[in-house]
């Protein structure tokens, strides 16, 4: 790439895709963004086409110096080989080769959201010069990523640091991973928002994660509950990786963090609850800094930072 050229950046969610030219800066330029629709089998090209035309909306005519992506987990890494436990249309799709017969001779670099959430907040978020920081994503499902000692920790196949498959309680709902009582089964915006209808909570508009943060806002019991009963799981779940990690930061973001502290007031009383010893206790759960666009920059700063989150070798 040629050093100072906007690159292109690209976050793949369960309900929406976003991309946005980033400069060296991690300034955004060109931000756009298209909701999606609960895909099925065998639609994968369908979405692939409307991730094309998002990209050609940002780029135009500019041609970008290199392409970032943060995509839902699981995957293959670095080969970018996807399969979004919340995006049933794409399983084992080549999201990286497909970007780069689209611009040919850029350099592509395709990681877990989260871990792309992490990166940006390290770069420019809450985790500026923390060692050891985990980004979570709480979104339609629950995602984690590792910068460890200022690297990022990729495991051998991109998956290192999915906290949303940590179990918080053994005999607790049923999982998408086909595993039960995840951290994700219960704090996943969609379960935060059945298990409040399912508990008498009722809106006049579309019930999700937006809907519920209002209603919880304005006082309604079962809506500060619903978020109270994912903030608690989340706590737990991030004690248990205090402990492994000794981390310094944790920075959660994600649509649900829209909650703030509705969701982070729990997490942090279950956080002190489970995490005694002095050496898990010290990490603080911050809000993730970049608020919405913590996992774009992040995505960006995989291309933009060379490999100061990239393992050489790895392209
Ligand atoms: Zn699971």
């Amino acid at each position: 790439m040629t050093t100072g050229d906007p690159v292109l950046a690209i976050d793949i969610g369960g309900t929406k895709l976003a991309a946005a030219l980033v400069d060296s800066g991690g300034l955004l330029r060109r931000r756009h963004e298209v909701p999606c629709q609960p895909s099925r089998r065998g639609e994968g090209e369908a979405l692939w086409g409307t991730l094309v035309k998002l990209v050609e909306a940002v780029c135009a005519d500019a041609l970008p110096g290199g392409i970032g992506v943060g995509c839902g987990g699981p995957m293959r890494w670095p080969q970018g080989v996807v399969s979004p436990l919340n995006i049933a249309a794409w399983r084992d799709f080549p999201l990286r080769v497909r970007l780069r017969e689209m611009f040919p001779g850029a350099h592509v670099r395709v990681a877990n959201d989260a871990i792309a959430l992490a990166v940006g907040e390290h770069w420019r978020g809450a985790g500026v010069g923390v060692r050891n920081l985990m980004g979570v994503v709480v979104s339609t499902g629950v995602g984690g990523g590792l910068v460890l000692d200022g690297r990022v920790e990729f495991g051998e196949t991109g998956n290192a640091g999915h906290l949303g498959h940590v179990v918080v309680d053994p005999d607790g709902p049923e999982c998408v991973c086909g595993g039960r009582g995840c951290l994700e089964a219960i704090a996943r915006g969609p379960a935060v928002v059945q298990w409040a209808l399912d508990h008498g909570w009722s809106t006049a508009g579309e019930p999700d994660g937006r809907t519920l943060v209002a209603a919880a806002r304005a006082g309604e019991q079962i809506a500060i509950e619903a978020f109270a009963r994912a903030g608690t799981a989340l706590g737990t779940a991030v004690a248990s990786a205090a402990h492994l990690l000794e981390l310094d930061v944790v920075a959660i973001g994600g649509g649900l963090a829209n909650a703030g502290d509705l969701l982070l007031g729990p997490a942090r009383s279950a956080f002190a609850c489970h995490a005694r010893m002095e050496f898990a206790s010290r990490c603080h759960i911050v809000r993730a800094g970049l608020d919405v666009d913590a996992g774009l920059i992040g995505a960006a700063a995989l291309v933009v930072c060379g490999d100061q989150y990239w393992p050489s070798g790895a392209d």
